[in-house]
């Protein structure tokens, strides 16, 4: 069980299924568990890669260990209580279309960053609860607006992002408060490229890890172009793809386009090396 899901799971499965956690009451972060996690930052001004800041770009450019190490626990201390991201099952992704209430399309903060794509073409977010309210009163702040959807329109736009082969994520606005289900990839995703470019973990791993059956593989090798971790690897003198599980962030990608049904995903609390490796 994952930090979150003790704090916050209030007896669901999961955290991210717990209802309670995508509430009004939430929208607004309330300073004292904030504090309790240690995170002082607003949450309006937290996120992507300014987390990190100059200072730590420096010290990991010249090699200084010890101060790269402090400012990645902070970033992650401050991320933890703010705005951090959790990697997701599409299984998962579809039963929070059904617990929480509006359901919203919007604009991808990080592709626009990082290539400038245009609103209209970068609707790869989904945004949830009383956030979204904000977002479509104020357009010219919350940029490309939000676009309603049903939670079976929704379902839909989750299944094509699958397909696509881009990672379910959940992101907490003032934790526990839930209020995105995103779709990233590397490099374009900010929190993936903290986590696999600079080490800074503001973007947990899921609960599960996949595992293939040799005996149903057939080499295709269409599963590890796939997996955005490179926890996917194939063997060529062995025609099978096998994975190496402390790269697996679970997401379950590779087990969704299998042709053969050979990969499940299997709960880490199960597997005891990796039962708290978020
Ligand atoms: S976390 Fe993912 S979907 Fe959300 S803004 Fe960043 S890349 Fe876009
Ligand atoms: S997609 Fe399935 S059958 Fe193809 S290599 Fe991967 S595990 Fe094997
Ligand atoms: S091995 Fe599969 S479940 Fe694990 S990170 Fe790669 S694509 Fe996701």
């Amino acid at each position: 069980m994952c930090l979150l899901c003790e704090r916050y799971s209030g007896g669901y499965e999961r955290w991210y299924l717990n209802p309670a956690n995508y509430a009004r009451r939430l929208y607004k972060i309330r300073k004292g568990e904030a504090e309790e996690l240690g995170a002082e930052a607003n949450p309006q001004l937290a996120g992507g890669m300014g987390i990190l800041g100059k200072e730590f770009l420096e010290a990991e450019e010249r090699g200084d260990i010890e101060t790269v190490k402090r400012l990645a626990q902070e970033a992650e201390a401050s991320a933890l209580g703010v705005h951090f991201g959790q990697v997701i099952t599409l299984d998962e992704a579809l039963k929070i279309l059904d617990i929480m209430y509006p359901i919203a399309l919007m604009s991808c903060a990080c592709r626009r960053s990082m290539y400038g794509t245009p609103d209209h073409e970068n609707f790869f977010c989904i945004g949830m609860g009383p956030g979204m309210y904000k977002w479509e009163r104020w357009p010219d702040t919350y940029r490309g607006g939000v676009q309603y959807l049903t939670p079976d329109e929704a379902k839909e736009v989750v299944a094509k992002m699958d397909k696509k082969g881009l990672v379910h994520t959940v992101y907490t606005f003032g934790t526990p408060y839930l209020g995105g289900l995103c779709h990233c990839d590397y490099p374009d995703c900010a929190g993936l490229r903290m986590r696999l470019e600079h080490g800074v973990n503001i973007f947990w791993k899921g609960h599960c890890v996949a595992r293939v059956d040799p005996e149903l593989c057939n080499g295709c090798g269409q599963c590890v172009v796939r997996c955005q971790f490179k926890a996917l690897n194939f063997s060529p003198t062995r025609n099978r793809a096998f994975i190496d599980q402390s790269q697996c962030f679970g997401c379950g990608l590779c087990a969704t386009e299998c042709p053969q049904d050979a990969i499940t995903l299997v709960e880490k609390a199960n597997l005891p090396a990796l039962a708290s490796a978020w």
